[in-house]
């Protein structure tokens, strides 16, 4: 079992996309161990995207993030880092394949509609930054997983 960090971006938000994506991972038989809906300061926005500071859409990209509420999940699954990032698609919608998160809400990279940690050490980074450890319910079981239950 891994456990990866997901946001519903703003714009998501905005177009009352948040059941759906959430529907989306559920379906594909994540576990939602975390949740929270949040408006992110400049100063939290710059720890979880600390990496892109300096870049030329960094400010942009702030900008938005911190522009409205966005919904903040843990997910819980095999291989679950891997696994959310290709069920979300490319950065770039464009080059999304197709029946991805984004391919299917978004067509630009600037409001992609979803984030998801692009390592392990990153998943656990992100998640430090929104969760307490408390405030997640780890491994708990889904009735109709069958299968998953015991890959364990
Ligand atoms: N982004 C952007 N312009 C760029 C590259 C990235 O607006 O040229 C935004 C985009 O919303 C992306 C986020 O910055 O989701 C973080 O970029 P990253 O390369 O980490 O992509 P991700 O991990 O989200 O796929
Ligand atoms: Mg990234």
């Amino acid at each position: 079992m891994q456990r990866t960090f997901v946001a519903i971006k703003p714009d998501a938000v905005q177009r009352g996309l948040i059941g759906e994506i959430m529907q989306r991972f559920e379906k594909k038989g994540f576990k939602i161990i975390g949740l929270k809906i949040i408006q992110l300061d400049r100063k939290t926005a710059e720890k979880h995207y600390e990496e892109h500071i300096g870049k030329p859409f960094f400010e942009g990209l702030v900008k938005f993030i911190t522009s409205g509420p966005i919904v903040a999940m843990v997910l819980e699954g095999i291989n679950a880092v891997e696994v959310v990032r290709k069920f979300m698609g490319a950065t770039n919608p464009a080059n999304a394949d197709h029946g991805t998160i984004r391919a299917d809400f978004a067509h630009t990279m600037e409001r992609n509609i979803v984030h998801g940690s692009d390592s392990y050490e990153n998943a656990e980074r992100e998640i430090a930054i929104f969760f307490d450890e408390k405030e997640l319910i780890p491994g708990w079981t889904r009735d109709l997983e069958g299968r998953f239950i015991q890959l364990n």
